[in-house]
């Protein structure tokens, strides 16, 4: 096979078929940046005066997301940067998981700050897996957990943007979960910053969230963080499962056939989402804070208080 060359001359590493593109390692690079700042200008998901959180997990992908993200923000003086990891306690991964981002953060010169399930809710994943029956989905308790956890942190650290490592691949996923699901108001709720929610009665209480990685394939960004040596946890959460791997598994085949399929359900979701606010603005529940945690919901106790009998 002859060697495949980079329009710039220089030998290919990646073959990027839904564009019909060869790239060497420096024009892939330059690729991932472009993209990323371009969708952090289109969307304006950064301004001045912002405090930004980047929700890090320790994997490639939001370690790549606080990456690029300290690469547009440190020369910049109006704008702070800090990451959050949350300790689920799940022994024998998410402890790695932490190292390995005091790590990075060390080295990039960010300020981290580590959650412990344990210390706000009394109890760990761990704890909760043992208990879970074989009809419910781990990652729904740990999600929704995890969220409420971020939110709250956020607000109590004044972050202004909550910076979230979802990238091409998860919210093709979610599309599709939601559609399949008919979650209308779920769906309504996502797009690449989440601001919706703030403009509503009781909205204040959440912090935006924003996705600058959202076109980027989930593929490339692991090539990104190889080429790059970002120090990052490389095994999955041993609780890993349920629907949205199913949706994974369906899309993956979809793509392999149709290259840019996942660019198209986000593309098209897009266009269709101002369409789907309107239509959950009058029958969407009111925004009450939890009686238990005085977090956002939409009833009276929150799902993760309900869930995690806090
Ligand atoms: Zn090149
Ligand atoms: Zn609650």
């Amino acid at each position: 096979m002859i060697a495949m060359k980079c329009s710039c001359g220089k030998k290919a590493i990646f073959f990027r078929k839904y564009e019909g593109t060869h790239l060497c390692r420096i024009c892939f690079c330059r690729s991932i940046e472009r993209k990323f700042r371009k969708t952090v200008g289109k969307y304006h998901m950064i301004s001045p005066g912002d405090h930004i959180v980047v929700a890090l997990s320790g994997g490639k992908d939001s370690t790549t997301a606080l990456y690029l993200m300290n690469g547009i923000v440190k020369p910049r003086r109006d704008i702070r940067l800090s990451a959050m990891i949350i300790d689920e306690g799940i022994r024998g991964f998410r402890s790695e998981c932490i190292k390995a981002a005091k790590r990075f953060c060390k080295n990039l010169g960010v300020e981290l700050h580590v959650f412990r399930f344990r210390d706000l809710y009394g109890k760990t994943t761990d704890h909760i897996m043992k208990k879970l029956n074989p009809e419910e989905e781990p990652c729904t308790y740990c999600g929704v957990a995890r969220r409420r956890v971020i939110n709250k942190m956020a607000r109590k650290l004044k972050a202004t943007k909550v910076c979230m490592g979802l990238h091409l691949d998860d919210e093709a996923e979610s599309v599709l979960m939601n559609y399949l699901r008919g979650d209308l108001l779920r769906a309504s709720r996502m797009g690449p910053v989440t601001e919706y929610s703030t403009t509503k009665n009781g909205g204040s209480l959440f912090v935006p969230r924003i996705k600058p990685l959202r076109e980027i394939p989930e593929e490339e960004i692991k090539i990104y963080a190889n080429i790059k040596k970002l120090d990052y946890y490389k095994k999955h959460c041993p609780y890993r499962g349920g629907f949205r791997f199913e949706v994974k598994a369906m899309l993956k085949k979809l793509e392999k056939k149709h290259p840019g399929m996942k660019f198209s359900i986000l593309e098209n979701f897009d266009k269709i989402l101002p369409c789907l606010r309107k239509s959950v603005k009058y029958t969407e529940p009111k925004i009450l804070k939890c009686r238990k945690c005085g977090e956002p919901s939409s009833r009276k106790i929150c799902n993760a208080c309900e869930l995690w009998g806090n």
